[in-house]
C-alpha cells in the first residue's frame, strides 16, 4: 500500500516472517541524513556561532525563527509579566506535573555506602551536582513547556548551582505564558531566546549573552540533535543524548483498543513530518481496524498535515506472535513502547531495549509526556540499544574516594608492587614501596 502525498497511509505493511536481516536492519534506520545536508548547515551554524557570538545568534534568529530580537536575554521581570497570564485551569494542570515529576526524580536519591574491599582499603562514591547545565526547550513547531518541567526539576533536585535555559523565541519575541510559568516555579531567572543548532553551539561555546555550560539536556529536531552530537567531541560540554524526532512503537494483540492505538500512534505523529508511529500486531483483523481509526481520528486533528507527513513515514508490521513482535521491538529499540495488550506483565522481562514503556491499555503515552512522574526526554534512533533516558543520574557525577591506613598498606601493599612491575612502570612501584617501608 504504497503512500501518495495526499492520502494517510502507511508506507507499507510488512510481514515479520518475510523480512530479511538486511531487511530489518534497513527498516530501523530513521532520519539518515543521507545527503549530510543536515550536518553540514549544523557545521556551519556552530563555527558562525563560536566566532560571531552574539551577533550570529540574532541573524540566525532572524534566518530561522523570523524574529528581529534586540535581545537574547529575557530577564526575571519579563518573565514574572509573561507568567501572569495563564489561566486557574492551566496552573493547576502544571502543577500536578510539576509535584509528580518532582517526587518520581527525588526518588532517584540514593546514597552509597562506603566499602572496605580489604581491611584498611576504603573505598566509596559520592555525588555532586554538575555545576553549569545548559537547558534547551524546544519551541519550533510546538513549545514544550513539559520538556521544561522535565529538565528543570531534576536539575533543581541534584543541586546544580548555574542552570542556563535556551528556546527558540516565538512570534512577537517573546516566549509563551507556560514556559514563563514553569521558570517561576522553578526560581529560574533568565531564559535565552535562541533555538536550533546556535542555542546548542552557544551553550558549547558561550557567547557574549548565552554562558558556557558543562553539560545541554533537551531534546530538538534533528538539527538540534546534530548539533549536540557534534559538540560533544568538539568542545569541554557534554550531552545527555541523542534526543531526537520522537518516536512510538506499537505492540498490538487481540486484547487491545484499535481505538487507542490509533490514538497513541498519532500522538506520536502529530509532533512532526520525521517522526515515527510503528504498529507491530499479531493479526490482520487488529491492524485492519486500528489503521481504520487512524483514519477517522486523524481528520479532526488541528495538525492533521503534519501527523499525515508522519504516517507516511511510518508502517506496520503483521507478527505471527508477541514474541516475534518483541523480537523486533528490541531490534528497532524505540523511544517509546506501547505494550497494547491485557497481558503485558509477561511481555516486562523480554523488553530489552526501549526508552520508556507503556503497559496495558488504559496507559497511554501521554500519561508519561507530561504528568504522571517519568521523564520524557529519551534515546531515538536505536539509542535506546545504550541509552538511559534522562533521570536524576544524568544531571550528577558520582566521584570515587579511597583511603588506605597502615594496615591497608600492609595487605594491598604487595599485589600493587607486583602489577606495577609486571606492568614496567617503576615510579607506580616506587609509590607503595616508600610508604611500606
Ligand atoms: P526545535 O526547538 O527543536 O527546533 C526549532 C529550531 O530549529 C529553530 O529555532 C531553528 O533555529 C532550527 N531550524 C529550523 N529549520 C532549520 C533549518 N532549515 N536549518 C537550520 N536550523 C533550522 O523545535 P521543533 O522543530 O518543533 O522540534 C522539536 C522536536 O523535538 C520534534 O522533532 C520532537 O519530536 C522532538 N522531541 C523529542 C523528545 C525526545 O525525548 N526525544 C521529546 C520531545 C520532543
Amino acid at each position: 500500500t504504497q503512500g501518495v502525498n495526499n492520502t494517510i497511509d502507511f508506507k507499507d505493511i510488512y510481514v515479520y516472517s518475510d523480512l530479511t536481516t538486511i531487511d530489518i536492519a534497513n527498516l530501523v534506520i530513521r532520519n539518515p541524513d543521507a545527503d549530510n545536508s543536515i550536518s553540514s548547515s549544523v557545521e556551519t551554524i556552530i563555527a558562525d556561532v563560536k566566532h560571531r557570538g552574539d551577533q550570529a545568534l540574532l541573524e540566525l534568529s532572524e534566518r530561522f525563527d523570523g524574529v528581529k530580537l534586540t535581545d537574547i536575554k529575557l530577564g526575571k521581570d519579563d518573565i514574572a509579566t509573561i507568567a501572569s497570564s495563564i489561566s486557574e485551569d492551566e496552573k493547576n494542570a502544571i502543577d500536578i506535573a510539576y509535584r509528580n515529576i518532582w517526587k518520581f526524580h527525588e526518588s532517584q536519591l540514593h546514597a552509597e555506602g562506603k566499602v572496605e574491599t580489604m581491611p584498611g582499603v576504603t573505598c566509596w562514591r559520592e555525588v555532586r551536582a554538575i555545576e553549569k547545565v545548559g537547558l534547551y526547550i524546544p519551541g519550533g513547531s510546538a513549545v514544550l513547556p513539559s520538556t521544561f518541567l522535565m529538565l528543570g526539576i531534576p536539575a533543581k533536585i541534584a543541586g546544580c548551582s548555574e542552570i542556563v535555559v535556551c528556546s527558540p523565541p516565538q512570534k512577537g519575541g517573546l516566549i509563551n505564558c507556560y514556559l514563563a510559568y514553569v521558570a517561576s516555579l522553578l526560581g529560574i531567572e533568565a531564559i535565552y531566546l535562541c533555538g536550533g543548532a546556535q542555542a546548542v553551539a552557544a551553550m558549547a561555546y558561550g557567547s557574549e549573552s548565552i554562558p558556557k555550560v558543562d553539560k545541554i539536556f533537551g531534546p530538538g529536531n534533528q538539527y538540534v540533535t546534530r548539533a549536540k552530537t557534534i559538540i560533544q567531541s568538539t568542545s569541554l560540554t557534554a550531552i545527555d543524548m541523542p534526543a531526537g524526532p520522537s518516536e512510538v512503537l506499537v505492540i498490538a494483540d487481540e486484547t487491545c483498543n484499535p481505538a487507542y492505538v490509533a490514538a497513541d500512534l498519532l500522538a506520536q505523529a502529530e509532533h512532526g513530518a520525521d517522526s515515527q508511529a510503528v504498529l507491530v500486531a499479531t493479526s490482520d483483523v487488529v491492524i485492519k481496524r486500528s489503521i481504520e481509526e487512524l483514519k477517522k481520528q486523524i481528520e479532526v486533528l488541528p495538525r492533521k498535515d503534519i501527523a499525515a507527513k508522519a504516517i507516511r513515514n511510518s508502517y506496520v508490521i503483521l507478527a505471527k506472535d508477541i514474541e516475534e513482535a518483541m523480537e523486533f521491538s528490541n531490534v528497532y529499540a524505540p523511544e517509546h513502547l506501547i505494550l497494547a495488550t491485557d497481558h503485558w506483565d509477561k511481555l516486562i522481562p523480554k523488553v530489552n531495549n526501549a526508552g520508556s514503556v507503556f503497559l496495558g491499555n488504559l496507559t497511554p503515552e501521554s500519561a508519561g509526556d507530561y504528568a504522571s512522574g517519568t521523564n520524557h526526554t529519551l534515546p531515538t534512533s536505536a539509542y535506546a540499544r545504550s541509552y538511559s533516558g534522562v533521570s536524576l543520574d544524568s544531571f550528577v557525577k558520582k566521584i570515587t574516594f579511597q583511603h588506605l591506613s597502615a594496615e591497608g598498606i600492609r595487605n594491598i601493599g604487595t599485589a600493587v608492587e607486583t602489577l606495577a612491575e609486571l606492568e614496567g612502570l617503576h615510579a607506580h612501584k616506587n609509590a607503595m614501596t616508600l610508604r611500606k617501608g
